[in-house]
This record gives structure tokens, C-alpha cells and sequence, in this order.
């Protein structure tokens, strides 16, 4: 067991400045207004840092450095683009250790989650987009015997970014990668929970790129994410939040008529099938592993298999192995490298988790383990900690229907296979699954009927840069992930010559 030592105390690998400027043309610029905000860790509740609290005019001012960058980035070469990106990923591997501490400490999740996946995922990314684009081809399409027709990809120019808190570098690193492959220049705001660990990493990477190539504007989501979101000089707009939310961008984007790429929130159904308890063996303890992959990032996650439908006749053996498994999910310290859950990004996240846990209990479902604000001692008592919670009840409840984005599944169970499909499928969300048997014919079936983006099929949570990632229904519009992400940040010229 070892437990890092906290930001900015001697030990630590890294420590933050005590207050945060927005990030424009390439150097630190105190936001137009004059305001910060206070910035908490999740881990104690205690203030660490203060952010520029931007508004239009800082959006303006990143507009500008965007614009005047974006011709001579657009003009590189793929291969200086493609050098620059792994440069950064050489950087960002240089400075693991520090950065998986900012995510930590700003974010609240376990340093073991950031060391081993959050950050490597967000390294492999740039890598993943340097060689995307490197072996990106334009078409030619004879026409006839004097005319032919090429494809060429242009970048778009500037576009806007605007991300969540759950994982704020992997989903800054999704959305920059691409855009940089494909020759954009960019103005993205980071969440207001979680906006410290992407302006650690921008100071740590900021010198690797062109000024004004990316620029960062902090703030809040009216304040701040709104005045991008509708501004007539971005050609694009990408958004990772809330479903709500989601659809005020496309109504912003509408007004300019430029695409929207939308990640949004989910209720993701994950199904066992009556085979998983056939024999004591690995897979069935995968399968139970898998039944916790609720409580993975503290339930902060879109993906969440927050609703769990196991079928009639393992049920009850199941979902009490099930409970005795998730009790063993273990909570504490973040710091700590034996941590499997940590904290919750915000308070107001904490509230509404434990607002979600009494409404499930008044809507008469069974609470089978958690159901608590977790009080973990000391001044981690001032952290935002819920205990990993299980609820059995039936798919008509809010609890089921609604994301909660925490640590807790709602279990049901089903009959048979087409009856499991029917309760998948009834939710507004499309976004994951995971489905679990042995029979490999029936996990590719149901893989198929399910309706949502990504199903993981004897596994969960696995998220590599080259599988296309994103929602049906009203988890979302496009992908992420992926080479043909870089279409979505890039347009077709098509020349056709005669000669
Ligand atoms: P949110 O929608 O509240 O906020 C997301 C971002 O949008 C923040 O930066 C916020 O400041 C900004 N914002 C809020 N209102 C805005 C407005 N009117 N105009 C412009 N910007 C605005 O979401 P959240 O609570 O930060 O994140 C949690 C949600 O994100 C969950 O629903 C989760 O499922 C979803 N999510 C989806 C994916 C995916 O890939 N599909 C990944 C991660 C998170």
C-alpha cells in the first residue's frame, strides 16, 4: 500500500498554482472581468485553488488567438502535426506520476484508476490521432477519359469544445487529439467542478504547440460555455454532458448551422444470463466483477451499468453473491493506491446521489447494501464520499430511468431473452451495455438487439482509442474515438478537373 503525498506538500510529484488565468494564445490571460471562483478538492472539501471565472469577452479574446492561428496550423503538414501530438504524449508519459495526482486530487477518483487508465488512455489517444492522420488518404474518381474528380480533407478551422467533470483530462484529450490531427484550432471549457488537472496539463504542454492552437477559457455554463457554444465564429461545436444540456447546444448551434458532435448521459442496462453461475469458476467471477463495475469512477460515469437485470432463475444466488462482492469494493483515501472508489467531483453531485437514494427508497425498492454518505475520518470527513449502493425493484422506477451518476445499481430481473431485450431497450438512453453468458451465440445476439452505441460482451469499461464510441436514442449524435472521428472535425473539397 502507498499513499501519495498530497499536492504541494514536499513530497508530492506536483503541485497547482494557487490561482488559475484562462489559457489564450499561449500564455496565462486574467479573465476580462476580474472574477475567480473557488476550486475544492474532492478528497477534504478544502478550497486548493482559485479559477478565472470567464464570460463572453474571455471567449472573444480565445476566439481571436484561435482565428489567428488557425491558417498556419491548418496548413502543416500531417507530419508535423503527427510529431507535435506524440511529442505531447512523450510529455504527458514523462509527467505521469504528477498528472494522475492533479486528476486525483481535482476530480476525487482513486490514484489508481488515473495511474493505470485515465492518464495511459489519454497518451495513447494523442498517439492513436498522430498515426490516424498520418495514414489518412483523399480519394480520386475518374470521371471519364479528361475528367477526374479528387476528395481532399480540410480541416474545419476553429472549433469549440465543451467537457464534464467526471474525467476531465481523458475527455479533454479525446476532443483536442482529434481536432489537432485534423489541423483545427480550438477553444474548449473545462467543466467548473474539475477545470485545475486540464490547466496543470496545459502548463505542462502548453509550450509543444503553436500559440493560440489551443486556448482554454474556464467558467460556468451559461457565463462561459454558452457564449462558445452560440458564437457565429466557430465551425463546430463538440459537448460532453448532461442530456438536458445537450439539447440547449444544438438549439445554440442551430442559429449558425454548424454540426454538433453530443455525448450524453446513459442508463445502461448489464445482463446476466443464467449460464454466468453454471460452474465456480473465473468467468463467473468476472461476471461478478462485472456486476461492480457500477461503483468504477464512483459512478461517474455515462457508461454506468447502472441498472442490473439478472435472469429469474440465478437470481437470488446471484445478487446475494452480487451484494457480498460490492461490499468488498473498497472505499477510501483517493491517495491511496489500494483505493477502489473514492469520492464524489462535487458536493452537489454528493446531494443529489444521496437525494437519488431516498427517492428509490420512498418509491418502495429494497435497499441490499450502502444507502449512506461515507464518513471516512479525519479531514477526509469533509470529502464527498457515498457508499456503493445496491437497490432491487423493477424497471419503472425513477431510480431506473433516471441517471444518477453514483455509486448505485438498480437490480430487476427477467424471464427469458427476448423478455431481458424488452427491459434493456425500455429507457431514453442508448449510450453501453454489457451482457454476460457463456453461450457466445446469445451474447452476440443480444449485443445486436440491444440499442445503444457500445456493448461489452463478457466485459465492461474498456475504452481503446480505435472503437467508435458514442449514443443512440438520447445519449447522443456521432461518435467519438475512433479514425473516423477525424471526419467529424474536418470537411470534404471536392476538386473536379477537367483536363
Ligand atoms: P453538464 O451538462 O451539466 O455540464 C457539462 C459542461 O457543459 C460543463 O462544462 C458545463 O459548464 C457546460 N454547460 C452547462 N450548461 C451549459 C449551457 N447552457 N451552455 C453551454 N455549456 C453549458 O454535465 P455534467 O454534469 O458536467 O456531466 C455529467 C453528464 O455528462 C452526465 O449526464 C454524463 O452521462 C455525461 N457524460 C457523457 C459522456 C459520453 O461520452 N456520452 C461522457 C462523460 C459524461
Amino acid at each position: 500500500m502507498t499513499v501519495f503525498a498530497r499536492p504541494g506538500t514536499p513530497d508530492a510529484a506536483m503541485s497547482f498554482q494557487a490561482r488559475y488565468d484562462n489559457w489564450i494564445g499561449g500564455e496565462w490571460v486574467a479573465p476580462v472581468k476580474g472574477q475567480y471562483f473557488e476550486n475544492p478538492t474532492p478528497v477534504t472539501g478544502q478550497t486548493f485553488c482559485e479559477i478565472a471565472r470567464g464570460t463572453a469577452e474571455d471567449i472573444e479574446l480565445a476566439l481571436d488567438a484561435a482565428h489567428a492561428a488557425a491558417p498556419a496550423w491548418g496548413k502543416t503538414s500531417v507530419a508535423e502535426r503527427a510529431i507535435v501530438l506524440n511529442k505531447i504524449a512523450d510529455r504527458m508519459e514523462a509527467n505521469l506520476e504528477a498528472i494522475a495526482l492533479a486528476e486525483t486530487w481535482d476530480n476525487g477518483k482513486p490514484i489508481r484508476e488515473t495511474m493505470a487508465a485515465d492518464i495511459p488512455l489519454a497518451i495513447d489517444h494523442f498517439r492513436y490521432f498522430a498515426g490516424a492522420i498520418r495514414a489518412q488518404e483523399g480519394s480520386l474518381s475518374e470521371i471519364n477519359g479528361d475528367t477526374v474528380a479528387y476528395h481532399f480533407h480540410e480541416p474545419l478551422g476553429v472549433v469549440g469544445q465543451i467537457i464534464p467533470w467526471n474525467f476531465p483530462i481523458l475527455m479533454a484529450v479525446w476532443k483536442l487529439a482529434p481536432a489537432l490531427a485534423a489541423g483545427n484550432a480550438v477553444v474548449l471549457k473545462p467543466a467548473e467542478q474539475t477545470p485545475a488537472s486540464i490547466l496543470f496539463l496545459i502548463d505542462l504542454i502548453g509550450d509543444l504547440l503553436p500559440a493560440g492552437v489551443v486556448n482554454i477559457v474556464n467558467g460556468f455554463g451559461v457565463e462561459a460555455g454558452k457564449p462558445l457554444a452560440s458564437s457565429p465564429r466557430i465551425k463546430k461545436i463538440a459537448f460532453t454532458g448532461e442530456t438536458t444540456t445537450g439539447r440547449l447546444i444544438m438549439q445554440y448551434a442551430s442559429q449558425n448551422l454548424i454540426p454538433v458532435t453530443l455525448e450524453l448521459g446513459g442508463k445502461s442496462p448489464n445482463i446476466f444470463f443464467s449460464d454466468v453461475l453454471a460452474a465456480n469458476d473465473d468467468y463467473q467471477d468476472s461476471a461478478l466483477e462485472g456486476f461492480t463495475m457500477f461503483a468504477l469512477n464512483q459512478g461517474e460515469v455515462c457508461t454506468c451499468p447502472s441498472r442490473a437485470l439478472i435472469q429469474e432463475d440465478i437470481y437470488d444466488e446471484f445478487l446475494s453473491a452480487a451484494v457480498i462482492r460490492t461490499k468488498a469494493v473498497r472505499q477510501g483515501n483517493p491517495l491511496d493506491t489500494e483505493t477502489m472508489i473514492g469520492a464524489q467531483a462535487s458536493n452537489d453531485q454528493l446531494e443529489k446521489i444521496l437525494s437519488y437514494i431516498e427517492i428509490g427508497k420512498g418509491e418502495g425498492a429494497t435497499l441490499l447494501t450502502g444507502g449512506e454518505r461515507a464518513d471516512l475520518g479525519g479531514d477526509l470527513s469533509g470529502g464527498f464520499y457515498v457508499q456503493p449502493t445496491v437497490f432491487a425493484g423493477n424497471n419503472a422506477m425513477r431510480i431506473f430511468q433516471e441517471e444518477i451518476f453514483g455509486p448505485v445499481v438498480s437490480v430487476t430481473s427477467f424471464a427469458d431473452y427476448a423478455d431481458a431485450i424488452k427491459i434493456a431497450n425500455d429507457t431514453l438512453y442508448g449510450l453501453g451495455a454489457g451482457v454476460w453468458s457463456r453461450d457466445g451465440a446469445v451474447a452476440y445476439r443480444a449485443g445486436r438487439d440491444i440499442e445503444a452505441g457500445r456493448v461489452w460482451t463478457n466485459t465492461y469499461h474498456q475504452y481503446p482509442a480505435h472503437a467508435a464510441f458514442g449514443g443512440y436514442k438520447q445519449s447522443g449524435i456521432g461518435r467519438e474515438n475512433h479514425r473516423m472521428m477525424l471526419d467529424h472535425y474536418q470537411q470534404t473539397k471536392n476538386l473536379l478537373v477537367s483536363y
